[in-house]
């Protein structure tokens, strides 16, 4: 009776590990959450007064599907002039939540029979999402020695005539890295005469490091007709829990993608979307979270980094840093559980990231507590060297 399609999926690894580590710490235990795929910090109260303010005066109600007029006009401003991206209001769709934005995205683009191109590691929701609509993930595997990234000739290669999107996602979860703009300009070529679109999942932008430019697909050249790009809340405003994100896209596809909205959610919560026009309004705000997320990165990358056992790679973005820790001798999800159960450090294999012999650690936590983990980390690699 169930649809087999749903079956077929997986349960989210990086929910259920971070759920799981979230119940250890509220039941005492001393767990350091390498997990977590979310900043640790509290929204901040510039926003919280905004939605309190949002709840007194009655704004409880169902807005516009695709989002409060104001609020759209306001991404739209902020796509133009901090990523060039060329986006008006009409072009802005706001979801609940960016995982909402690229379903929707996906939906509104593929059908059974299509494939997808997901470069891997890739972040565990995509493949199921795909498939979720009916059409195909295909993986293009980033080989480690050129930093996991696909490269024109590769992607190239997997283009056929069945291929209607490629999902890029940068700065990447779970590797930490990113694409130059070089590096972009290469891939629109090889995309830019084909009928494919391009979904650039920029979620984590404001946590580039190193001083290290973020550039947006589709800023580039004519990409913007064929690029959908996504961003929300969650992470650099530290709101997961209030469900926003959003997605840009050409006017042809805004307009089919609105009408999804219309039938599933009808719109992103009311009090989220009013609290969240203060948060154009600090500019200070993203900066601040990068300086933190930067220190937190110089911390753990200094703790690690001669851990030849992990064999680490600097994180140029995100909060994520990738270990390979195959010459252990465990497999990934042996390695997590027993770092976790023996010494209280938790972190994601990333055989749902598609990829084995590979943990992500998550430096969203403090840096007393990124310097713990460090310690129990090394003390765990010890004992397995004995
Ligand atoms: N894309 C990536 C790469 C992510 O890591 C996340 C984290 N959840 C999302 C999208 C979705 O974010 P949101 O909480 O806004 O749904
Ligand atoms: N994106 C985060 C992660 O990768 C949050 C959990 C999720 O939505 O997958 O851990």
């Amino acid at each position: 009776m169930i649809n087999p399609q749903v079956t077929a999926l997986n349960k989210s690894a990086t929910l259920k590990i971070t759920a799981l580590t979230k119940k250890l710490i509220a039941e005492g235990k001393d767990v350091v959450n390498f997990a977590a795929g979310e900043p640790d910090f509290d929204t901040p109260e510039f926003i919280k007064d905004q939605a309190r303010q949002a709840l007194a005066s009655g704004l409880t109600k169902y807005t516009p599907s695709c989002g409060i007029p104001a609020l759209r006009e306001a991404i739209a401003a902020k796509l133009r002039t901090e990523n060039n991206i060329p986006a008006q209001a009409q072009n802005v769709i706001v979801t609940s939540g960016a995982k909402y934005a690229i379903y929707v995205a996906l939906l509104t683009l593929v059908q059974s029979g299509d494939e997808v191109i997901i470069p891997s590691p890739y972040w565990v929701s995509y493949p199921e999402m795909v498939q979720l609509c009916g059409a195909k993930p295909k993986f293009l595997k980033g080989l480690k020695e050129d930093d996991f990234k696909i490269t024109p000739a590769s992607l190239a290669k997997a283009i056929t005539a069945k291929t209607k999107v490629l999902i890029l996602n940068y700065p990447n979860n779970p590797t930490g890295l990113t694409f130059s703009r070089k590096e972009l300009e290469e891939i629109y070529q090889v995309v830019k005469d084909r009928d494919i679109f391009v979904i650039s999942d920029e979620i984590y932008e404001v946590l580039s490091y190193d001083s290290l430019e973020h550039t947006s697909f589709a800023s580039l050249a004519d990409a913007a007709k064929k690029t959908i790009t996504i961003n929300g809340f969650s992470k650099t405003f530290s709101m997961t829990g209030w469900r926003l994100g959003y997605l840009s896209a050409p006017d042809e596809v805004s307009e089919q993608a609105s009408k999804i909205i219309d039938h599933t959610t009808s719109c992103a919560c009311s009090i989220s979307q009013n609290a969240a026009f203060s948060a154009f309004k600090d500019q200070q705000w993203p900066k601040k979270v990068q300086a933190i997320f930067q220190e937190r990165r110089d911390i753990i990358w200094k703790g690690l980094k001669e851990c030849p056992e992990l064999d680490p790679i600097k994180p140029q973005g995100t909060f994520y840093l990738f270990c390979d820790i195959s010459s252990t001798g465990l497999n990934a999800s042996d390695f997590a559980t027993q770092i976790l159960e023996k010494h209280l450090v938790s972190c994601i294999p990333a055989d749902s990231f598609g990829i084995s012999g590979f943990v992500r650690m998550s430096f969203a936590t403090s840096n007393q507590q990124i310097s713990k983990g460090i310690e129990r980390i090394k003390v765990f690699l010890t004992e397995l060297g004995k």
